[in-house]
């Protein structure tokens, strides 16, 4: 039986908007999927470095929690992903943000993924695929964040071509 996960999607070097577009492909390798709109965001930590492109991927997998992380560090490093220093520029970055309902607290993975709550660039594109969407326990669409938000809409849903 395949599980709706929520995958959180983001990139700040090289061709973004190309490199998340090959992720939402190589997602939809692994189940059924939806896309959010496009943002672009400023960067969390370290400011020297570009702005982010930021999107969300809704997929429904057979896969259990573990391997849908290897398959996303697996296409973390396909990119070209290396780590430079904590929350640094990266080509791509796939990060697990829910699994159904489940929550995750092992050495390689925690679910819901931590800040979850505290990031725009997170929680407004999972408006746009489920505007009724909680989250331990919160209603996403009354969160403040939402009325200060710091997005740029880039594209509409379609920015994928899926
Ligand atoms: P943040 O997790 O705060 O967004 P980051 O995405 O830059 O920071 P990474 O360098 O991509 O962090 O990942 C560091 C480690 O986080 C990974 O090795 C992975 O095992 C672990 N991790 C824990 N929970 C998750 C999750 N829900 N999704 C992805 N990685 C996770
Ligand atoms: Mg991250
Ligand atoms: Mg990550």
């Amino acid at each position: 039986m395949s599980t709706m996960t929520y995958i959180g999607l983001g990139s700040n070097l090289g061709d973004s908007q190309q490199i998340l577009r090959e992720a939402v492909q190589k997602l939809g390798g692994l189940g059924q999927v939806k896309v959010s709109k496009l943002y672009q965001s400023p960067p969390m930590g370290p400011q020297d470095q570009p702005p982010y492109h930021n999107a969300v991927v809704q997929l429904c997998t057979d896969l259990e929690p573990l391997q849908l992380l290897d398959e996303l560090q697996r296409f973390e490093y396909e990119a070209g992903r290396v780590r430079l220093r904590r929350w640094g520029e990266r080509t791509l970055d796939l990060d697990l943000l829910l699994y159904a309902e489940k929550n995750i607290i092992n050495e390689r993975l925690t679910v819901p993924h931590v800040g979850i709550l505290e990031r725009d660039f997170v929680v407004i594109p999972l408006l746009d695929l489920d505007p009724e969407l909680c989250v331990k326990g919160q209603s996403l669409k009354n969160l403040e964040l939402q009325q200060h938000s710091t997005l740029t809409v880039l594209a509409d849903t379609n920015w994928a071509n899926i």
